[in-house]
């Protein structure tokens, strides 16, 4: 009987075995919080990653519903890649209690961009009774190129680890990945140069990296604070403030309310527009570079 039990055991185990596929074969699974992150692990990963992103780009990253299309994906994450510095402290939080033991905080697949570059705009005072939500420094690090490329090390680094057998794959295609970008910045940068200096006025403070990148100017918001919605009181000090010095533009993102910067823009007569922000924010940004293509395109025209 015993015996019996004992070759059946050993036959299920021998199928088990050879049926489970190699890493070499299964691509790994990623989890990212936003699709710029989502782009850019496919850009290293190629086809040997499976990349979901939880959120798309008329969803604004700090205000996120847990789906149940999400825990099934964050249960079987081996990598996890989000912002972090709290832009998505709403949310994730809940869904990592369910999530898989690989993507746990300081373990190997736990990824936050935030953690590998500089964050600008730290507020001098922390005071979240204001509601602010960039209480560790501005969380929306994609839209400067030189983090793009920092977060892109790491998470060739990661993929690296995770799937040992890809890891000259991996590190070819980042290779690609990086000389490419780095030929586009300047691109970019010359492009920008006419509008070097100017102000720019978005609803929320999501974009501050390219402004900065680029030189534009742009400490004021429609909102007063990060967080915190537009209040007619702040939109009538920001035309007292400005005067004759008008801004060149006003910007929101596909996932901000259109009336406050609508409002603004028919007040002073400055032009108010759209900025894809995040891959999918409008046609024309599929992927990251067609994404950088289109932002400037559309603040310098
Ligand atoms: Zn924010």
């Amino acid at each position: 009987m015993y015996r019996t039990v004992g070759i059946f055991l050993s036959i299920f185990l021998c199928t088990t075995l050879l049926r489970s596929p190699s890493r070499a074969e299964e691509p790994v699974r990623v989890f990212a919080c936003e699709p710029e992150w989502a782009a850019l692990v496919s850009e290293v990963g190629g086809e040997k990653v499976k990349v979901f992103s939880a959120t798309t780009a008329r969803q604004n990253p700090h205000y996120v519903r847990a789906r149940p299309s999400m825990l099934a994906k964050i249960r079987k994450a081996e990598l996890l890649v989000c912002s972090g510095a709290s832009l998505e402290v709403g949310w994730l939080p809940i869904l990592l209690r369910r999530g898989s033991a690989d993507i746990q905080r300081n373990k190997l697949g736990h990824l936050m961009a935030a953690d590998f570059v500089e964050t600008i705009e730290k507020p001098d005072r922390l005071d979240r009774s204001l509601g602010d939500m960039h209480a560790e420094g501005n969380p929306h690090v994609h839209l400067n190129p030189f983090n793009i490329l920092l977060v892109a090390e790491e998470i060739h680094k990661r993929l690296g680890l995770i799937d040992v057998g890809g890891k000259a794959f991996y590190q070819q295609r980042y290779n690609q990945f990086e000389s490419r970008w780095r030929e586009a910045i300047p691109v970019w940068e010359k492009k920008a140069e006419t509008i070097r200096a100017k102000v720019v006025i978005p609803h929320h403070k999501n974009m501050s990296y390219m402004f900065e990148w680029l030189g534009l100017e742009s400490t004021l918001a429609l909102e007063d604070k990060p967080g915190i919605p537009p209040r007619m009181s702040h939109l009538k000090q920001l035309i007292t403030t400005f005067g004759d010095n008008k801004p060149h533009l006003i910007v929101r993102t596909p996932y901000e309310p259109s009336k406050p910067s609508q409002w603004l823009s028919d007040k002073i007569s400055v032009p108010e527009k759209v900025l894809p922000y995040t891959i999918g924010g409008d046609v024309h940004s599929e992927d990251l570079f067609s994404l950088y293509d289109r932002m400037i395109d559309l603040l310098v025209n």
